[in-house]
C-alpha cells in the first residue's frame, strides 16, 4: 500500500480482533483495502469469549429459572428448578464456541483480511512486531488501529496469589473465570454493584445461589440515574440477594470451605467465592506505545473524534481508548477509525451512545440526565415520564417495575437524554437513541404510531405528556 513515497504491506494493521479491532478490519475491507489483524487470543475479544455473549446466555438461563418460581401469579404450578451446574455453564461454553466459530470463518473468508496470531507491540507508527509461535514477525500498515481492549480489575490487596483462593480453586474470581467456570459457586460475595456486578449477582441469585453485593458508592450502578441503582437493589432483594451499599471490602481471606470477606464497618461476610467485578483497566502496558510516541493519560488512549491519537497513523478505539467500556462504542470506533483510514473524513463525537445493564428488568440510558442537560444553555429541560403502572402490556406481561423518563426541552421538545428500566429496556433506549441522533423532537416522537400493546409505546405516550404541557403553555 503505497503512501507518499513508502510502501505497507496493509492499509490497516488492527492490534486487537475484539469488536473494535474487528470492525476496523472489516470496513477497510468492504471499502476495498487491505487488512491484518494481529491477535492474541481468541477473535472477537472480551465481548464474545468472555463478557457480553457469556453473561447473556447465563442471564436468559437465571431468568428462566426465575420465571419457574414466579409461575404461582400467572396461575401455574410454580416450580423449583434443580440446576445442574455443569450442564448450564456448558450451555454458555456452546453458545460461545458457536459465535467465535462463525465469526472466525467469516474472517478466514474475507480475502482482504489477514489474521496473524500472537502478541503484537508497535516498534513505530507503521509496524507491528508480533510473537507467534513460529517466531516474531513485522507487519506494517499504512495505519495501525491499537484495539487492544481491556482487563478485570484485579486489586492488589486481595489474595489472588493464595493457593486456597486463587487459581485453580477458582474461589476468587474475576468475570473472566466465573464466565469459564466449569461448575457454578455454591454462595457467591459479588465485590462492586456496577454493571457487570450487578448483572451477575442476577444471574445467582435467579438461580438460588445465596448472593451478598457489596458496593462502597450509595447506590448500585453508579454512572448511570441514581432510579436505575434503586430499581436494580430492588430486583435484586426480591429474587433473595443481599445489597450491602455504603461499605468497602477491606480484605478477603480464607475462611476453610470458602471466603471471608471483612469490611470497613466491621462486619464479615461468608460465601463459598467471591466475585471482584471493581472496573476493568485498559490494555496500554507492554504494546510499545512510549516507542511510537504515542500518549496515554488518565490510563487510556486519548483520541479525537476521528478516533486519532496523537501520533499521526496511530488510532484507537474501543476500551484502550474510552471509559464507556461497551462493545458497541468499539464498534463503531473502528468503523470511524477505518473510514478516516480509507480516506472518508467521519468525524463522530460519541455523545449518543446508549448503555444499560442487562439486570432484570433492565436499566437503560442515552444522553444527559436532568442535572445534566440543564447545564446546557437556554435549556428548560424537565423529565417527562410514563410508568408500566398504567401500561397495558407491562400489567400483561406481569412487568409493571418500569418506566421511561425522557429528558427533555420544555419550550422545543428537544431529546436531551432518556432512562428507560424495563424488560428489552436496552433494545428499547435505541428509539431514543436514533431520534436524538437525528434532531427529532418530543412533538415527532408523538406523531409516530406505535403498535399497541408494546412496552415500546411509553416512549410514544411519555411524549404525550411533553406534548400536552406544551398545549396548556400555548391556551394560558
Ligand atoms: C463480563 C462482561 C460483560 C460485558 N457485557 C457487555 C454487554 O452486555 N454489552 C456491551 O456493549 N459490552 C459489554 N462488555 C464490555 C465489552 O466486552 C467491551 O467493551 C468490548 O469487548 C471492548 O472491545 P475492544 O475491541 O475494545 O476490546 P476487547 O474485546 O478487550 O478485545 C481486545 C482484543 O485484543 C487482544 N489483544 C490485547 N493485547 C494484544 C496484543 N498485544 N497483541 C495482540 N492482541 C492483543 C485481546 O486478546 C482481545 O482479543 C462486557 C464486559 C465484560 C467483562
Amino acid at each position: 500500500m503505497p503512501e507518499g513515497n513508502k510502501t505497507y504491506e496493509y492499509d490497516v494493521v488492527t492490534l486487537g480482533g475484539g469488536p473494535g479491532g474487528g470492525a476496523a478490519a472489516r470496513q477497510v475491507a468492504r471499502r476495498g483495502g487491505r487488512a491484518c489483524i494481529v491477535e492474541a487470543g481468541p477473535l472477537g475479544g472480551v465481548c464474545l469469549n468472555i463478557g457480553c455473549i457469556p453473561t447473556k446466555a447465563m442471564l436468559a438461563a437465571s431468568d428462566l429459572a426465575w420465571r419457574m418460581r414466579q409461575a404461582g401469579r400467572f396461575g401455574i404450578a410454580p416450580v423449583a428448578p434443580k440446576v445442574d451446574g455443569p450442564a448450564f455453564m456448558r450451555r454458555v461454553a456452546e453458545v460461545v464456541a458457536e459465535l467465535a466459530g462463525r465469526s472466525e470463518a467469516a474472517v478466514q473468508a474475507n480475502k482482504q483480511i489477514d489474521l496473524i496470531r500472537g502478541r503484537g507491540r508497535l516498534v513505530d507508527a507503521h509496524t507491528v512486531a508480533v510473537d507467534t509461535p513460529e517466531g516474531q514477525k513485522r507487519v506494517t500498515g499504512r495505519a495501525v488501529v491499537v484495539a487492544t481492549g481491556s482487563s478485570a480489575a484485579r486489586p492488589g490487596f486481595l489474595p489472588w496469589d493464595s493457593p486456597a483462593l486463587g487459581g485453580p480453586k477458582g474461589r476468587l474470581m474475576t468475570t473472566d473465570e466465573a464466565v469459564t467456570a466449569p461448575d457454578l459457586p455454591a454462595g457467591v460475595i459479588v465485590m462492586g454493584g456496577g454493571v457487570i456486578g450487578c448483572e451477575m449477582a442476577t444471574v445467582y441469585c435467579e438461580l438460588g445461589i445465596p448472593t451478598t453485593v457489596i458496593e462502597m458508592l450509595p447506590d448500585l450502578l453508579p454512572g448511570m440515574d441514581d432510579e436505575a441503582g434503586q430499581a436494580a437493589a430492588a430486583s435484586l432483594a426480591e429474587r433473595g440477594a443481599t445489597i450491602l451499599t455504603g461499605r468497602r471490602v477491606l480484605s478477603m481471606s480464607d475462611a476453610g470451605d470458602g471466603v471471608v470477606a471483612k469490611l470497613d464497618d466491621g462486619t464479615e461476610v461468608r460465601a463459598a467465592a467471591a466475585l471482584v467485578a471493581v472496573g476493568r483497566k485498559a490494555n496500554v502496558e507492554n504494546i510499545g506505545l512510549a516507542e511510537a510516541g504515542v500518549r496515554v493519560a488518565g490510563g487510556i488512549i486519548p483520541v479525537d473524534d476521528r478516533c486519532r491519537t496523537n501520533v499521526e497513523g496511530v488510532y484507537a478505539v474501543g476500551d484502550v481508548a474510552e471509559r464507556r467500556q461497551y462493545a458497541h462504542l468499539a464498534d463503531r470506533m473502528g468503523v470511524v477509525a477505518a473510514e478516516n483510514v480509507m480516506g472518508i473524513d467521519l468525524a463522530d463525537d460519541r455523545t449518543v451512545v446508549p448503555v444499560g445493564a442487562y439486570t432484570h428488568p433492565e436499566a437503560a440510558s442515552v444522553g444527559l440526565t436532568l442535572a445534566e442537560a440543564k447545564q446546557q444553555p437556554r435549556s428548560a429541560a424537565r423529565v417527562f415520564r410514563y410508568s408500566y403502572a398504567h401500561a397495558g402490556m407491562a400489567l400483561a406481561s406481569g412487568e409493571t417495575h418500569g418506566q421511561i423518563k425522557i429528558v427533555a426541552d420544555a419550550d422545543t421538545g428537544r431529546i436531551y437524554g432518556a432512562l428507560w428500566i424495563g424488560p428489552h429496556a436496552i433494545d428499547m433506549i435505541q428509539e431514543i437513541a436514533l431520534a436524538m441522533r437525528h434532531g427529532l423532537t418530543m412533538a415527532q416522537l408523538y406523531h409516530t404510531i406505535h403498535a399497541h400493546p408494546t412496552f415500546q409505546e411509553a416512549a410514544m405516550l411519555a411524549a404525550e405528556g411533553w406534548l400536552a404541557q406544551s398545549m396548556r403553555k400555548r391556551d394560558k
